[in-house]
């Protein structure tokens, strides 16, 4: 069982070459910028501030590690950032590579997807590379408490479709404004 509550943040890394060699099996978020990745962290760790939320959206591009007993959260730097310049677009691409190219132990990672659009570009490229990768995947779906009951249902049927192509584990509803999904989110997790 992973202890959810004992998530501790060890470090950060803005360059490929800086990535250390992975010492326990990892859970890695990945996700647009602002789709919610650090308050859907915060939330499953029950720890506001563990992860960095901002409301600037393209913050800095790190790879961030958190250790609880023998695994480790990874929170992957967000794409997808219209304003970013070529060169940190060049920089997220070497460390993404650098990151799921260098053969380590990653456990399953959690997809990020806005559950009120359909998949961007950008992310049906993630889901196309996790796809292909043999990577174990979860997409979580974020800021469900946006959606009236009505558009959340309409959404719920058009993602069946934009997913069809996704060989996701587990595809689960969250919120972290109102909780929506977190357990059972922390059970997938701990269940792959
Ligand atoms: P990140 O860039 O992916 O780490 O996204 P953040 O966690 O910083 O969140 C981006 C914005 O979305 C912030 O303004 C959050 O308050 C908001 N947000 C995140 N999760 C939710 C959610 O579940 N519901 C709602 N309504 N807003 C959310």
């Amino acid at each position: 069982m992973i202890d959810f509550n004992g998530f501790i943040y060890e470090k950060s890394f803005g360059s490929a070459s800086q990535l250390p060699p992975a010492t326990l099996p990892e859970i890695a978020f990945s996700g647009r910028s602002n789709v919610g990745k650090s308050s859907l962290i915060n939330k499953l760790c029950n720890k506001k501030g563990l992860a960095k939320t901002s409301s600037v959206p393209g913050k800095t591009i790190t790879v961030n590690f958190f250790k609880s007993g023998n695994v480790r959260l990874v929170d992957l730097p967000g794409y997808g950032y219209a304003k970013r310049p070529d060169s940190e677009r060049r920089r997220w691409a070497e460390l993404m590579e650098a990151y799921f190219n260098t053969g380590r132990e990653i456990r399953l990672v959690v997809q990020l997807i806005d559950m009120r659009h359909a998949p961007s570009a950008d992310d049906k490229t993630m889901l196309d590379f996790l796809n292909q990768s043999g990577y174990k995947y979860i997409i979580a779906l974020t800021k469900a408490d946006k959606l009236k009951p009505t558009e959340l249902r309409k959404r719920r049927e058009e993602i069946v479709g934009e997913l069809s192509e996704a060989q996701a584990v587990a595809i689960i509803e969250t919120s972290a404004e109102k909780n929506t999904g977190i357990k059972e989110l922390k059970a997938a997790i701990d269940k792959n």
